[in-house]
């Protein structure tokens, strides 16, 4: 059965003493950064609701007949609803099917469970549709939302919700959990994945820091002038390019935060660091500012893919520029 992670105690605790007093709400938002946890953390808790013989901690058996019909996706009390295709937005349809669904007997627990994983991906015929959930509740239900993004979500669903935040855990909290998990670069995995633990693990099983490599060789080719700027364009644009954008957009702000102050302990790319040190006094602050403005503004727009090539051009030439301009200075 699922276990929350080491991280989320507090939060534990406090959601089982408002459990063992009978308080626990209609609707809980459970938000904070993407990657953590949250997800696992409701169903932990919603497995132990169900549960009909829980441990000391409220966790779920893993042995009494709801764990097992849990354990098997066929619960009838229990449902997650996201959205059909990742990215897409949850719809009408599948909100429709848990208030339809609602009436239906409870089996031992008493809870009737509904998990929504990211609530802001609700359309706004969906949004209403839950609103009126959350207007009439049914006294033995329990809407789960989860968020990391949870200013998208409507006002009026959000005021109806207690909400439970899960800040970033602590570094070593989480660099101590993913050595549990088998041998990587965990510092440098969770630095690129910006302190969430369960982003760092997804990154190491995709051979990440390999690729990242690749793409900071062409940077740095880039940048002193030895490669083709039409030539790396053309490779970025075959490349997973939102993560690509990422990552750029992670060196350049390591570039211009290690302008601004050379003795920067913290870069979020500690393994480059030595190589980043002697790249940033190549240009100005401001012309750093400049680059990293323009890629984060290229990341936001990315999801039309229009001109991606020509932007993508235009970054590297940008790149590119410095070479000259370090050049023409001399
Ligand atoms: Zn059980």
């Amino acid at each position: 059965m699922t276990d929350f992670l080491p991280w989320q105690q507090a939060q534990w605790r406090q959601l089982q003493q408002a459990r063992g007093q009978g308080r626990i709400p209609h609707a809980l938002l459970l938000s904070g950064p993407a990657m953590t946890g949250k997800r696992r953390f409701a169903q932990a808790f919603a497995e132990g609701l169900l549960c009909r013989t829980p441990t000391p901690e409220h966790l779920a058996c893993g042995v009494c007949d709801n764990c097992q019909l849990v354990r098997a996706g066929t619960h009838s009390d229990l449902v997650f609803l996201e959205p059909e295709e990742s990215g897409k937005q949850l719809k009408i349809g599948t909100i429709r099917e848990f208030i339809g669904s609602e009436p239906l007997s409870t089996q031992g627990g008493g809870y009737k469970l509904c998990i929504l994983d990211p609530a802001d991906a609700l359309n706004t015929a969906a949004a209403n549709a839950l609103l009126k959930t959350l207007e009439e509740p049914s006294p033995s239900s329990l809407l789960l939302l989860i968020s990391s993004q949870p200013g998208r979500l409507p006002v009026t669903i959000r005021s109806r919700c207690q909400r439970l935040d899960f800040p970033l855990p602590q570094y070593q909290a989480a660099l101590d959990w993913l050595a549990g998990q088998g041998s990587g670069d965990w510092p440098t995995l969770l630095a690129v994945a910006a302190g969430a633990p369960l982003k760092a693990l997804q990154l190491a099983g995709e051979g990440v820091l390999e690729r990242r490599s690749v793409i900071l060789q062409q940077v740095l080719g880039l940048l002193e002038g030895r490669a083709d700027p039409l030539q790396v364009a053309e490779q970025w644009s075959k490349a997973d390019v939102p993560q690509l954008l990422d990552w750029l957009a992670s060196l350049l702000l390591d570039l211009l935060r290690l302008r601004v102050d050379p003795a920067l302990t913290t870069p979020f790319n500690p393994d480059m660091r030595q190589a980043l040190v002697q790249l940033a006094p190549r240009r100005s602050e401001r012309d750093w500012h400049e680059l990293a403005q323009e890629l984060i503004q290229l990341r936001k727009s990315i999801t039309s893919q229009l001109n991606l090539q020509l932007q993508l051009e235009r970054l590297s030439i940008g790149l590119a520029a410095a070479a000259a301009h370090t050049r023409g200075g001399r």
